[in-house]
C-alpha cells in the first residue's frame, strides 16, 4: 500500500529550546501581536481556543441574543451556525452565487427586506470565505452599512486570501480565523476574534476568561466560557505564521498542478479568481465534476480513491439541508445545493510532494 495522502496536512514548526512557564501569557500576547503585524496594526486581536469560540464571541459582542435573527451563508461548515444557537439565536440561511461560491449579495438583500416586512430585522450578518476564495465583499459591505447590520467575517479558511489588497478577516465589524488541525496555519487547535478597538478585544478577553469582574476576588455579573488559547499552541502559530508565504505558495503550486493537470477533461471545472484583485489562498484546491449521473460518480471515485489510499472530501452539505437547522428560514435556489452535488476536495495540504501530486491526478485521470 502507498502512503496515506491526507485531504489537507500543514507544516508545524517548534522551537523547542523556547521554555516559559504554564502561567506565562506573554507567548499568547506575542501570537497576537504577530496577527495584528500581519493586520497592518490596524485590528485588535484575541487568540482562542477555537474558530468555532471567535465565531461565539463575535456574535456576543455583537449584541445577539435570544430571539435574535442572524444571516449567515448556507454553504459553509457547521462551525459557523453552531454558535448563533448557543447564543438562542436565528439562523437565516443564504444561497450562494456561482463567481465565488459565497454569500449571494442578491438574495441576501432579499432576505432582509423579507425579514423586516415580516416584522424584525437581523442582528448580524456571517458570511464565509469558502475554501479560501473572497466573497463578494465589498457588495455584501455595501448591504451591511446600507440596513444598518453588522457583518461578521468567517476568514477561518481564508488566512492569507485577499480583496483587492485588503486581507480577509479586515472587512468586517468583527473577523475569525481558524488554526485548527487542517488549517493552513495550525496551532493544533485554536482561532482568533479580529475586532477593530482595543475596548472590544478587551470586552472579548472578558468573556473568554470566565467573565471576571475587576475585583479582588471572583465576582461574576454575566456568563463567561473559557476560551482562551494556550502558551503551547501560541508558540507553534509564531513559528508557523513566519512561514504563511511559503506555504500559500506551496498551496497555489498545487492548485496550478491541479489545472494544468485536467485541463483537458471538459468534465473538471475549477472555480478562477474571477478579477486580478482578488487572490485566493487555495486552502483546498476544489473541483466541480460536470459529468452525468453526478451522485453516483462521485461516490465511485471517493471509494476508488480511497483504495488508493488518499482522502479527498464531498463539499460541505450547505445548512439550510442539515436535518438538524431543518425548521430555520432559507433564501434563495438551489445554487449550494448543486455545488455540494458536484464539488470535490482535493488533497490540498502544504507537505505533499511532487508525486503525491501525480500520483493523485493520475488515479482520478484514469478514473474519469
Ligand atoms: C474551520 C472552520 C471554522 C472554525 O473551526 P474550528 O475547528 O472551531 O477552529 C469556522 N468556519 C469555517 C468555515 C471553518 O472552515
Amino acid at each position: 500500500m502507498q502512503h496515506k495522502i491526507p485531504l489537507s496536512e500543514s507544516h508545524i514548526n517548534i522551537d523547542l529550546k523556547t521554555s516559559f512557564s504554564s502561567i506565562d501569557i506573554d507567548v499568547v500576547a506575542e501570537f497576537e501581536k504577530s496577527l495584528e503585524k500581519y493586520y497592518d496594526y490596524k485590528k485588535s486581536v484575541l487568540a482562542v481556543n477555537s474558530g468555532t469560540s471567535a465565531i461565539h464571541l463575535a456574535l456576543i459582542l455583537s449584541g445577539v441574543e435570544k430571539g435574535d435573527e442572524v444571516l449567515c451563508q448556507s454553504l459553509t461548515y457547521v462551525a459557523t451556525i453552531n454558535p448563533i444557537i448557543y447564543q438562542n439565536a436565528t439562523p437565516i440561511f443564504i444561497d450562494s452565487e456561482q463567481d465565488t461560491w459565497n454569500m449571494c449579495p442578491i438574495q441576501l438583500e432579499r432576505a432582509i427586506k423579507d425579514r423586516i416586512l415580516k416584522g424584525k430585522k437581523p442582528k448580524a450578518i456571517v458570511v464565509v470565505h469558502l475554501y479560501g476564495m473572497p466573497a463578494k465583499i465589498d457588495e455584501i459591505v455595501a448591504i451591511s452599512r446600507k440596513y444598518n447590520i453588522i457583518l461578521i467575517e468567517d476568514a477561518a479558511e481564508a488566512l492569507g486570501a485577499e480583496y483587492k489588497g485588503k486581507k480577509c478577516g479586515a472587512f468586517g465589524d468583527f473577523g475569525i480565523l481558524s488554526f485548527n488541525n487542517n488549517k493552513i496555519v495550525s496551532t493544533l487547535g485554536g482561532g482568533a476574534l479580529i475586532c477593530n478597538t482595543e475596548i472590544e478585544k478587551e470586552k472579548a478577553f472578558f468573556y473568554a476568561t470566565q467573565a471576571k469582574e475587576n475585583e479582588r476576588h471572583y465576582e461574576h455579573k454575566v456568563i463567561g466560557y473559557n476560551y482562551r488559547m494556550n502558551s503551547l499552541g501560541a508558540l507553534i502559530g509564531i513559528a508557523q505564521l513566519k512561514k504563511l508565504k511559503t506555504y500559500l505558495k506551496k498551496r497555489r503550486i498545487i492548485n496550478d498542478f491541479y489545472k494544468e493537470s485536467f485541463k483537458n477533461f471538459s468534465g473538471v471545472f475549477f472555480l478562477k479568481e474571477h478579477s486580478a484583485s482578488i487572490v485566493s489562498n487555495h486552502w483546498l484546491s476544489c473541483i466541480l465534476l460536470e459529468v452525468e449521473e453526478v451522485a453516483v460518480t462521485k461516490h465511485k471515485l471517493l471509494d476508488v480513491l480511497k483504495k488508493n489510499n488518499i482522502e479527498i472530501r464531498f463539499f460541505w452539505k450547505p445548512m439550510h439541508l442539515q436535518p438538524v437547522f431543518k425548521e430555520y428560514p432559507y433564501y434563495g435556489g438551489e445554487i449550494a445545493e448543486n455545488l455540494f452535488q458536484k464539488g470535490i476536495c482535493l488533497p490540498s495540504g502544504s507537505t505533499l510532494l511532487k508525486n503525491d501530486l501525480i500520483r493523485i491526478s493520475e488515479c482520478i485521470k484514469k478514473f474519469l
